[in-house]
């Protein structure tokens, strides 16, 4: 009783302005506490329900520590699930895949995609690479001078002495590259790195921070370093600043969260091909269709299209799996924009059979870390087998991206034949709307 009457008088507190939002925690004592009170100080200020956020699986202590600033709930999407037969590097055998999404129609035309898929022998994935890129700008004297500390990042004494500090910082990080560009005294560093079952893009900003920060105070503590045998060249680097100087924690470079062709043509994250072959009568049976149609289509649509519209996109709909997959389990749904530049292929087979794969350049995935420690997250991963803790390989982080582009390319052999044959709009009208 005397605890109720102590946060009426916080609620009170909070809706005078007497206290702040960011003092409520404190004044609570607990997170659970503090979001009930943010909860009624929302539901009384604009006069509006919160009942649904309210009930959630989610630890408010845990969360307002690791993912959540200001939590007054938790909100929901449905999850379905799909079972998807994969011959891969990492998975082998029949795994559920799940889905939380709420467009209606996704989850079926998924499982149609895996149905054709699993009859013809299943999906067949490859990781053609795998790296976590941050890029940092550096701001020197000049061209010349970004060229020097270019010229040093590229020799192996250079890339030793960042890889050394880099792993100062992070256990499950390794530097595995550096490339650098520079458009004169702008000089952009990106530090490329394996990082076990995390995505990673946490590990390496923090490692590659405290790595260049190294170099610029070892380099701005030698007086030698802007000597010039000559005059002329001399007079060249004393430009705009005396000392180099960090300018930017994550310099575009890298890049995150923003279309780019640098990631469709370098990759970031896991770059991975699904692939499968539909044999004619499992086209005809499951798909109503055939492969000449399918291949047609992929080319008029996913590449004549695309390119007049300027898309650099040549899929049909990867951006509703990784949506959807991203949701369940638990990773940084802003990536999408980075992996939904993926690349179909679909031809005829000497057989007579359907050739389809999609290649995802830049699938930003992890099993460790981030959203995946969230309850429902962490539950989806275990039930797919591939919650990476104790994986210090990335072995989990593999699984995840071959199991979510083998969704993906379900989704674009669906989608695809329901095209093919005019299904597609007959199937979202079916569905019950307003
Ligand atoms: P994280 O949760 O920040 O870091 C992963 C942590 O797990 C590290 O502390 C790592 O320790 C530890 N760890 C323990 N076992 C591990 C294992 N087996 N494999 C890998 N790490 C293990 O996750 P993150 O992947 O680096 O970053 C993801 C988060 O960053 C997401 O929440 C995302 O939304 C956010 N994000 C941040 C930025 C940014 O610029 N900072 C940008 C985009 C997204 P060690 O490092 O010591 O190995």
């Amino acid at each position: 009783m005397a605890a109720n009457r102590e946060y009426e008088d916080i609620l009170k507190r909070l809706l005078s302005g007497e206290l702040q939002l960011s003092g409520l925690s404190e004044a609570a004592g607990s997170e659970a506490t503090a979001a009930e009170l943010r909860r009624r100080y929302v539901e009384k200020k604009y006069g509006v329900s919160l009942a649904s956020v309210t009930g959630t699986v989610i630890d408010h202590e845990d969360a307002s520590r690791r993912n959540i600033e200001n939590m007054i709930g938790g909100t929901q999407r449905p999850v379905g699930f799909s079972e998807a037969l994969i011959n891969g590097e990492h998975v082998r055998g029949t795994r559920p895949i799940f889905l939380s999404t709420t467009e209606g129609r996704l989850v079926a035309g998924v499982s149609r995609g895996l149905k054709a898929m699993n009859a013809s022998g299943g999906a067949v994935t490859t990781i053609i690479d795998d790296k976590m890129t941050r890029s940092i700008i550096v701001e020197t004297g000049g061209a010349r001078e970004s060229k020097a500390v270019m010229d040093f990042l590229k020799s192996e004494k250079g890339f030793e002495e960042a890889k050394a500090e880099f792993a100062k910082h992070t256990k499950h990080g390794e530097l595995i590259g550096l490339d650098c560009y520079t458009t004169g005294r702008n000089l952009f560093i990106v530090y490329k790195a394996k990082t076990g079952a995390a995505m990673g893009m946490n590990m390496v900003t923090i490692a590659s921070n405290n790595a260049t920060s190294n170099l610029v105070d070892r380099l701005n503590a030698d007086p030698e370093r802007r000597k010039s045998p000559d005059e002329l060249s001399a007079s060249s680097l004393l430009t705009t600043r005396k000392m180099l100087r960090i300018i930017s924690e994550s310099g575009n470079m890298c890049t995150d969260k923003k279309p780019a062709l640098k990631n469709i043509l370098m990759g970031r994250g896991v770059s991975v091909v699904a692939e499968a072959v539909i044999k004619s009568g499992v086209v005809s049976d499951v798909l109503k269709t055939d492969p000449e149609s399918i291949a047609r289509l992929n080319y008029v649509k996913n590449y004549v299209g695309s390119s007049l519209a300027g898309s650099l996109a040549h899929n049909a709909q990867i951006a509703n799996v990784l949506n959807a997959t991203f949701d369940a389990y638990g990773q940084d749904v802003a990536q999408i924009v980075d992996g939904v530049n993926a690349f179909d292929d679909a031809a005829v087979t000497d057989d007579g059979d359907l050739y389809i794969s999609v290649y995802m350049p830049a699938l930003e995935v992890g099993t460790y870390g981030g959203g995946t420690i969230r309850e429902t997250a962490k539950e989806l991963l275990k039930a797919s087998g591939v919650y990476g803790e104790g994986d210090d390989t990335g072995e989990t982080r593999y699984m995840l991206a071959e199991l979510i582009a083998t969704a993906c390319l379900a989704g674009e052999l669906n989608l695809l034949a329901a095209e093919a044959t005019g299904h597609l709009t007959k199937a979202h009208a079916s569905i019950k709307r307003g």
